[in-house]
């Protein structure tokens, strides 16, 4: 290798450190995301594991073995935990625990008696073992973005492998007890995939921090924030540029003297009231049925799959869970109705045109004394 083994070490530390300092701005700008964190924390540790590697000048007892190993265990372990984060939201702390102090003994233990190649060996097998979590993480995850992630998993995967490779050639060449930091091939591919890891995984997992990012604040762009249902744009968005399939089923719904609650039992009251409605909704509705509210105490729903009576049937269902809830509000319960209108979407007919018709129905429902379900009649040609 062109340049010592010492100066490399000292190399990567300082491009890890900077990823560091990027990590721990990503971090800041988007604290829910724990992951960051971890992976700061993690990286860090091992930040300073190489340079503790890389500073120690040809010394090579006990501490000057141990303390990089530690701290190398602690930090890959960090990641990891990063890794159940990122697709999970959260990681089996105590599991992940037990593996570190698991590791950690095998490590120091035989370096303790005097075997530091056996605690050398233990070290490789465990960061290849670590490396190899890590790559499964996001080999598992890898629908959300699945480029990225599988680069992620194999830069991962090839980094676990050179450290198995560096435990193999130990064991290989029996060299359970070392005078010198071992030198051989499998060394120089673990520090070049100790490069390519802290650069490609870092870039990379800010890429995707990013991406979620953008997917949270686009999905926060169509959401109603009170209700957590589609708010008017992303249902208007939706199906001005596409067109519904004939025999799709829109419902129109609008809450009974609304403003009745308000008035008597406070705005809050009626916010709350509003949540329940969008609750009963999402309950009684199919995953694949589209919710939204379109402003105020009125709300839509499009149903792919029902005819005409089956979307009553559904509107019926809704209608009395609402008549017959209980809504808690403020230190009582309160109770509600709701009118619907139904209409079923005709050969060639625009999303706008099939929700007038629905709201003409609801109309008719409201006239006819509220807290009841219209139906338009089917329109059989374009
Ligand atoms: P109807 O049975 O004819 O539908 O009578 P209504 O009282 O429900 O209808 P109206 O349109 O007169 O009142 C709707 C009320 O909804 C008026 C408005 O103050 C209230 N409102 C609109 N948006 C919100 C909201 O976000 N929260 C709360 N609490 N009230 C809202
Ligand atoms: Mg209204
Ligand atoms: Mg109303």
């Amino acid at each position: 290798m062109p340049i010592d083994n010492d100066s490399l070490m000292i190399a990567i530390a300082v491009s890890g450190a900077a990823l560091t300092l990027v990590l721990v701005i990503a971090w800041l700008n988007s604290r829910r995301d724990s992951y960051l964190f971890s992976w700061t924390v993690g990286i860090t540790f091992v930040v300073v594991a190489l340079f503790a590697l890389g500073m120690r000048n040809g010394a090579y007892d006990l501490v000057h073995q141990l303390v990089p190993f530690a701290l190398l265990l602690v930090g890959l372990s960090a990641v990891l935990v990063g890794a159940f984060q990122f697709r999970h939201g959260r990681a089996p702390m105590v599991a992940l625990l037990v593996l570190l102090a698991i590791a950690e003994a095998a490590v120091v233990i035989p370096m303790l008696l005097g075997w530091s190649g056996v605690g050398t060996i233990a070290l490789n097998a465990a960061c290849a073992l670590i490396m190899a979590l890590c790559a499964w993480q996001y080999w598992a995850g890898r629908a959300e973005s699945p480029v990225v992630l599988t680069v992620n998993a194999m830069i991962y995967a090839v980094t676990g492998a050179s450290f198995l490779a560096c435990a193999v050639v130990l064991v290989a060449d029996q060299s359970w007890v070392l005078t010198a930091p071992p030198s051989n091939w499998a060394e120089e591919f673990n520090a070049l995939m100790a490069i390519v890891g802290l650069t490609g995984v870092g870039s990379l997992s800010l890429t995707l921090n990013h991406s979620r990012m953008a997917r949270r604040h686009r999905e926060e762009a169509n959401t109603d924030s009170l209700t957590g249902v589609l708010n008017r744009r992303a249902l208007f968005d939706r199906y001005e540029t596409m067109d519904l399939p004939a025999g799709t089923a829109v419902l129109m719904f609008d809450l009974d003297h609304f403003k009745q609650i308000n008035d008597h039992r406070g705005h809050a009251a009626g916010d709350r009231v509003l949540q329940h409605f969008a609750e009963i909704l999402r309950a009684d509705l199919r995953p694949t049925d589209v919710v939204a509210r379109l402003g105020g105490e009125e709300f839509c729903a499009v149903l792919t799959g029902r005819d005409r009576e089956e979307a009553t049937e559904v509107a019926e269902r809704i209608r009395r869970s609402f008549e017959q809830a209980a809504i808690p509000i403020g230190n009582g319960a309160g109770a509600a109705t709701v009118s619907i209108g139904v209409a079923i979407n005709g050969p060639a007919e625009s999303f706008s045109s099939t929700l007038s018709r629905a709201d003409s129905a609801l109309y008719k429902a409201k006239q006819g004394g509220r807290n009841q379900i219209r139906a338009a009649a089917l329109r059989l040609v374009a």
